[in-house]
């Protein structure tokens, strides 16, 4: 339930349930994670050229921020495509640099930010030999071994030797089995997911969770589909699972046989996988299990030495997310021969450690991660890889150093004000709206008990069991993995935790969780052009404020609709509210399914819950708008753009993107978020208020006919 995709792999629902899988850094979103953790963690960043950033820095006195005119294409018309009106000129200036799957607002302040981080880090990395461990010197030895090239060429696959011994040693079905919880418990993918999650009926407190996972491919389709793109993805997956054993040291014939064993034990894993629409159903993913239901469940998997191996024999039960695909898991232990599975474990152990080993390793990796995957033409430069490993592992102690340098008292106070704002306009569309007095009661008890974190934790996260050194970077990836893992294992049985943070705060995005019924604005998105302390009302509402109402919204989505105020997973909607909810987001759904690009239609039923969510974040946002500005002295025009027009050039640009056709397609295929131009056209299409700021008409292509419109609040 993020804002948008996070440029690793899409990000999907299962922020949901921070299925933060047996210890993946907590942020690396949790998709990453389940598939399959292959390293396409190369952030849209580093930047710098052509079209400067749209809102000049902030000065320390307050003027307005205008709309740049130079954004837009002048030779469309508003009502015909506002998307292409408002910022085709900007994106027409904005070309998708090589190292990039997309290029846009978002990707321009992740840019700015990362520079920002390398600063920091080159700065700490510049302080040798502290006398303590610090939270920087952390950070500084991270960075200094990460751009350490010449050690990390000479070790080669050093640091995961240990891991192909002990896999190439495996004598029995027995072995294999404590292998895959070795590697869970040091925070490595393998067969299924496992890991710490808010009980969703009983969300104060945290239960293990069992999930389906293993793949390395982005989505089960990715296996199964018959297009013809797809199966030349397989194609192109087979030679990379085939040069990354010959670097492993296969020599040719075996190296072509691993990598069709490896296609071939993935696909019965894919076989076994939920499709990502399907896992929007929570209560489909629900089923508390003890010891004696896992044993008759899988009888092929010993839980109980999986518990002791991963460091937790005290597990009695946990949630067995996805029941058949475990039963299938079963067969697949059961039936596949112990030398193909360990193929399998070897391919496991060399992928989510590609990007930190030597550099032929590196280049294979993105071969395929990058270019087949994404389309991206040539990889980033080598510190903006490291900054983002760092702020993957460390990025609390990173990211306090960002805030001190980056985030006024000033811009947390207007942010919360905003919120508290949106807030406030949900709360009377609620009593206002069409439910009935109960279903009301409800809804206002989750909006009062709703927390908003703005910026970064309050209490940071503590590092000190991490050893971090200037020894081999994989090395110390490997350490910093292990400890997320322990201390993801470790939540198992206790109370949910209320100060974590999901997200670093120099993540450019945003998240609302269900579980713990919070939204969340790292101090990253609170920049220029999202948010801006000396714009106008009109331009923050239209941008940062369509994005707190839209994280409001997930509360009251297609998903976050079935929890109730104390994040449990409880229908309380009254049957006729059910249905009245139900409607009006079926609507979304079937307007999503007309939006197709270069031939590949929008899956509706995926995108769902965010489409809801932008829809009525829009209408928060402008019913906030109008609530702070009302009686507001002559408002400014100079840009020649009245406010209201400005609210929504600016909701416009936060989503300027240019994409590549591979990534555009991987994000259809994959990500709960529709395409950046459709979560313009979509929305806007369906509001009063915007048709009345552009002269909309009925008839017009940005006016959808009244009948079929779209209102989730109003
Ligand atoms: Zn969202």
């Amino acid at each position: 339930m993020e804002l948008r995709a996070t440029g690793t792999l899409p990000s999907s629902p299962e922020i949901l349930r921070s299925r933060v899988a047996s210890g993946a850094p907590q942020y690396v979103p949790a998709d990453s994670v389940t598939l399959g953790s292959l390293p396409v963690a190369l952030e849209p960043r580093g930047w710098r050229a052509a079209a400067p950033p749209l809102a000049p820095a902030a000065s320390p006195t307050a003027r307005a921020v205008g709309f740049d005119p130079t954004n837009l294409d002048p030779t469309v018309r508003p009502q015909d495509n506002f998307y292409q009106y408002a910022v085709g000129g900007r994106i027409a200036r904005s070309p998708i640099p090589d190292d990039k799957p997309s290029w846009g607002v978002d990707a321009e302040l992740v840019a700015q930010t990362q520079e920002k981080l390398r600063g920091i880090l080159e700065a700490s990395a510049g302080r040798r030999n502290p006398l303590v461990a610090t939270p920087e010197q952390k950070i500084g030895d991270f960075y200094a071994s990460g751009m350490d090239v010449a050690a990390i060429e000479q070790a080669g696959a050093a640091p995961i030797r240990p891991w192909l011994d002990r896999i190439a040693g495996i004598e029995d079905a027995r072995g294999l089995q404590d292998a895959v919880a070795a590697m869970h418990a040091d925070g490595m993918h393998a067969l299924f997911s496992f890991g710490a999650t808010p009980d969703a009926k009983d969300s104060r407190n945290v239960i293990g969770e069992a999930f389906q996972g293993g793949l390395t491919l982005p989505e089960r389709d990715y296996y199964l589909s018959q297009e013809e793109s797809q199966k030349d993805v397989r194609e192109k997956y087979l030679s990379h699972l085939e040069n990354m054993f010959t670097l492993l040291g296969r020599l040719p014939d075996a190296a072509r046989e691993a990598a069709e064993t490896v296609l071939r034990v993935e696909t019965k894993i894919a076989e076994a996988s939920l499709s990502r629409a399907e896992m929007r159903d929570p209560n489909a993913l629900y089923h508390p299990m003890d010891r004696s239901l896992l044993r008759e469940l899988t009888p092929s998997f010993d839980w109980q030495s999986y518990f002791a191996n991963i460091g937790r024999p005290d597990i009695e039960s946990i949630n067995m997310a996805t029941p058949d695909f475990f039963i299938k898991m079963n067969g697949l232990l059961r039936d596949t021969p112990l030398e193909d599975l360990k193929t399998y474990l070897t391919w496991r152990v060399a992928t989510e450690n590609a990007e930190f080993l030597s550099s032929n390793f590196e280049q294979e990796d993105f071969n395929f991660a990058g270019r087949t995957l994404k389309g991206v033409q040539s990889q980033q430069p080598r510190w903006k890889r490291v900054v983002k490993h760092t702020d993957d592992y460390l990025g609390e102690a990173l990211g306090q150093k960002f805030v001190e340098q980056n985030f006024s008292a000033e811009a947390k106070a207007r942010a919360l004000d905003m919120v508290e704002n949106i807030k406030g306009a949900l709360r009377e569309k609620i009593v206002t709206g069409w439910m009935s007095e109960e279903t009301k009661r409800e809804a206002l008890a989750k909006v009062d008990t709703m927390v908003a974190k703005i910026g970064y934790p309050d209490k940071w996260k503590d590092y000190s069991g991490l050893v971090v050194d200037r020894g081999l970077f994989g090395e110390n990836v490997a350490r910093a993995r292990a400890f997320h893992a322990r201390e993801n294992l470790a939540k198992i049985g206790k109370p949910v935790d209320p100060t974590e943070w999901e997200m670093t705060p120099s993540t450019v995005n945003a998240y609302y969780h269900p579980l713990k019924n919070e939204i969340v604005f790292p101090a990253a998105i609170l920049q220029p052009p999202y948010f801006d302390v000396n714009a106008d009302d009109a331009s923050n509402y239209g941008s940062i404020g369509a994005t707190i109402g839209h994280e409001l919204t997930h509360g009251f989505d297609d998903e976050g609709a079935q929890f109730d105020a104390q994040g449990n997973l409880r229908n309380w909607w009254q049957p006729a509210d059910e249905a009245e909810f139900k409607r009006r987001a079926d609507g979304v759904e079937r307007q999503f399914n007309e939006f197709v690009y270069d031939g590949q239609r929008t899956d509706g039923k995926l995108v769902k819950g965010e489409s809801i969510a932008d829809l009525g974040g829009l209408e928060l946002a402008w019913t906030a708008y109008k609530n702070a500005t009302e009686g507001d002295p002559a408002p400014r025009t100079d840009d020649g753009f009245t406010p209201d027009q400005r609210f929504f050039l600016n909701y416009a640009l936060s989503w300027a993107t240019n994409l590549r056709p591979e990534y555009a397609h991987l994000i259809l295929s994959t990500d709960p978020h529709p395409l950046p131009q459709f979560r313009v056209l979509g929305p806007l299409a369906n509001l009063p208020s915007f048709h009345a700021a552009f002269d909309v008409k009925p008839g017009d292509p940005m006016a959808r006919p009244e009948e079929q419109r779209n209102r989730l609040w109003d």
